[in-house]
């Protein structure tokens, strides 16, 4: 669908969206890396403002993995409803607390590996993790929209997230790694629509391959 695009045009992409969305920042509410952790697992497949709805009284209640640990099942499947999936989400919150009491004091650990091994997180979850509560990047969080986007910039040509991560990681710098989600997710947002993309509206039109390759109802027409 896209041409690659050069070094010099990606940092001319990165500007622009730093930018534009300067205040960019993560949009879920929580105290401290374990709600963080329990937020990004309820946020799969759900908005983060139902996530936001649903927290404050999941945390009132079981807001530390020792609390949550303890939680009837029932009890949690009735407060993470409304996010979708809730027995999964339930099912692996508690088994989450579980593990993080047991195996490392309550607290939640640092490393992907170690992330990875709690129920309910995959590579996205761990990396909202480590980057918004500790600063630790050591990937970059890759949501379909951070995929399409990529895709349309020409930053990566693949569909699966983790080689779109790890392309993300060749060509942009390290220090951007926790923004350039924000950003591709704020730019997806308000310009870079998944069915009608503002091409003619969009501030990166001049450097993104995909720049009018698009119908008037917004379906992909082929590069100009
Ligand atoms: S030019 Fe079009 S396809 Fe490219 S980022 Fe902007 S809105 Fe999206």
């Amino acid at each position: 669908m896209s041409k690659k695009v050069s070094q010099q045009k990606i940092e001319k992409i990165l500007n622009r969206l730093g930018k534009h969305y300067s205040e960019a920042k993560i949009a879920l509410n929580f105290k401290g890396p374990f709600q963080l952790l329990v937020a990004t697992i309820l946020s799969a497949q759900c908005t983060d403002v139902r996530v936001n709805m649903t927290t404050p009284a999941l945390f009132k209640k079981y807001g530390t993995a020792e609390k949550m640990a303890e939680a009837p099942i029932q009890d949690l499947e009735g407060l993470v409803r409304s996010t979708g999936f809730y027995k999964n989400k339930a099912k692996n919150i508690k088994g989450a607390a579980q593990m993080i009491v047991s195996q490392y004091g309550g607290e939640v650990p640092k490393t992907m590996d170690e992330l990875l091994a709690l129920p309910g997180v995959a590579r996205k979850t761990a990396n909202v993790v480590l980057q918004n509560a500790w600063d630790i990047r050591v990937g970059v969080v890759v949501d379909t929209h951070v995929g399409r986007l990529s895709r349309r910039l020409g930053l990566t040509k693949e569909t699966d997230p983790k080689k779109v991560e790890q392309d993300l990681m060749k060509i942009v710098p390290q220090k951007d790694w926790t923004n350039i989600a924000f950003w591709l997710i704020d730019h997806g947002r308000a310009i870079c629509d998944a069915r009608k993309p503002k091409c003619n509206d969009c501030f990166l039109s001049d450097v993104c391959p995909a720049s009018g390759s698009f119908d008037a109802r917004g379906k992909w027409v082929g590069m100009k």
